[in-house]
């Protein structure tokens, strides 16, 4: 099939890339003419493990091609996703739908014969609706029928989770649409991916639901975490007591210092506001995003604690700054607030992170970069272990205090444990575990 992808960041170029190596011919679109050319010259602009590789074999083969002249890609595809971005808009938090809407008005003007337009970004419920009034209205001849088609993909993990979906799930009411629909992602579905038709609106929502539903997930098991703490239980332990009974499942049970990224703080804060907008208060989501957005913050004032109360002068290093391992990605990220929180009390700041640190100098300001965590220990009063990237995950610790002018380790992923942090001379932290508490239990499955 001849796919055109309007978008070619996170997701519109891991499906093109994932769509093409179905068989597909598939042209990515974007506005950005340095994300184009270098795409063109083979650089992925995004750190994702394997979408380097996936690209280059498809570009070569000839499936994969990439431009920012839009009408033509359009004129020539019979299908046509929209993977632009949504980011919360500026005052009420809801999705700030003006480049859906841009490319919807592009791809109107643009196309020619019977054509799928589907949108694959996260739309609140109902932009379907406004998508196909826009394209009839710039378009009255348009031979067009648009489809929700939400992406579930994870950053750090999205080929495999493009590749080998839990469910396809796809919105639409014609019959044209679902056949054309069932052959783009028919290498899926031969591979047993359950492919869910449902109503347009009600595809919109399901993706909501879910990383709502998923926030909240984090957000119980932080808020439990915290409770652990402070009566001497362990949370690791209660994570997989609760996480083995099939109703609650062992996945989403880590507790750490909130959850970040391009869509869960995004999307939480759109449902809450379409909620309201229905009359159909949703209380736990609104709480969700409140107690995540707190304890950001309090993961710089847990550090200060750990270091007696007062960081003016001292030096802090910061072990990984994006928002999760295997990603480059800084938008929304626990260490942005824990950083300023240390900055404001007067700490200065050194940080290593495995990809993201162009982009984190991006969002947040004076910090100093070293070449690996040990560089970033030397001369540090305290270090703060805040994504766990692998290569954090077997470090010498005993070599790291050797190198710190103090002390002090924060953990906030929970990697190490105290009685081997203590032999190595360190003051520990962790969350969720109280000092002295039983940690010999440690075994969720990942995520
Ligand atoms: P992104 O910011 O990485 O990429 C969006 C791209 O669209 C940019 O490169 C931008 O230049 C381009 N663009 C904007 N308007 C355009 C237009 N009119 N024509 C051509 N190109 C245009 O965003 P992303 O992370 O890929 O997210 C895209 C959508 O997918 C969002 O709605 C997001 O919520 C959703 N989503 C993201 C993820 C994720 O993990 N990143 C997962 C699932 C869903």
């Amino acid at each position: 099939m001849r796919i055109t992808m309007i978008g070619s960041g996170y997701v519109g170029l891991v499906s093109g890339a994932c769509f093409a190596d179905f068989g597909h011919d598939v042209t990515c679109v974007d506005l950005n003419e340095q994300t184009i050319s270098a795409l063109k010259n083979g650089q992925i602009p995004i750190f994702e493990p394997g979408l380097e590789a996936l690209v280059s074999e498809n570009a070569k083969a000839g499936r994969l091609t990439f431009t920012t002249d839009l009408a033509p890609a359009v004129a020539n595809a019979e299908v046509v996703f929209i993977g632009v971005g949504t980011p919360s808009r500026r005052g009420d938090g809801h999705a700030d739908l003006s480049y859906v809407y841009a490319a919807a008005a592009d791809i109107a003007r643009a196309v020619t014969g019977f054509t799928v337009v589907v949108t694959k970004s996260t739309v609140p419920v109902g932009t379907g609706d406004e998508v196909e009034r826009i394209i009839r209205e710039t378009n009255p001849a348009a031979d067009v029928v648009v489809v929700s088609n939400p992406e579930f993909l994870r950053e750090g993990a999205a080929i495999e989770d493009f590749k080998k979906p839990d469910r396809i799930v796809i919105g639409l009411e014609d019959e044209r649409a679902r056949d054309v629909m069932s052959d783009v992602y028919r290498p899926l579905y031969l591979n047993q991916a359950p492919l869910m038709f449902t109503g347009r609106r009600t595809a919109e929502l399901i993706k909501y639901a879910g990383n709502a539903f998923l926030a909240m997930k984090i957000t119980f098991i932080n808020e439990m975490a915290d409770l652990c703490e402070r009566t001497g239980a362990n949370f690791q332990d209660v994570a997989r007591g609760i996480g083995l009974d099939g109703r609650i499942g062992s996945k989403f049970l880590n507790a750490g210092p909130g959850y970040g990224g391009s869509c869960f703080p995004t999307d939480t804060l759109v449902l809450v506001k379409t909620g309201q907008d229905y009359d159909a208060p949703l209380r736990l989501v609104e709480a969700t995003v409140e107690v995540n957005d707190r304890r950001k913050r309090a993961m710089g004032q847990k550090v200060i604690a750990a270091m007696g109360g007062n960081v003016r002068g001292k030096t802090i290093g910061i072990l990984g700054l994006t928002f999760k391992p295997n990603t480059d990605d800084m938008r929304d990220a626990p260490s942005i607030a824990a950083v300023q929180a240390l900055q404001d009390a007067g700490a200065k700041i050194s940080a290593f992170d495995p990809e993201g640190i162009e982009m984190a100098k991006q969002v947040i300001n004076n910090v100093d970069d070293a070449d690996d965590a040990y560089g970033v220990a030397d001369g540090a009063d305290g270090l703060v272990l805040v994504t766990e990237w692998s290569a954090f995950r077997g470090l010498d610790l005993k070599r790291l205090h050797a190198a710190m002018n103090g002390n002090t380790f924060v953990d906030l992923g929970n990697v190490y444990r105290q009685k081997e942090a203590e032999a190595a001379g360190l003051s520990y932290t962790s969350i969720g575990r109280a000092i002295g508490a039983d940690q010999t239990v440690g075994t969720i499955a990942a995520e």
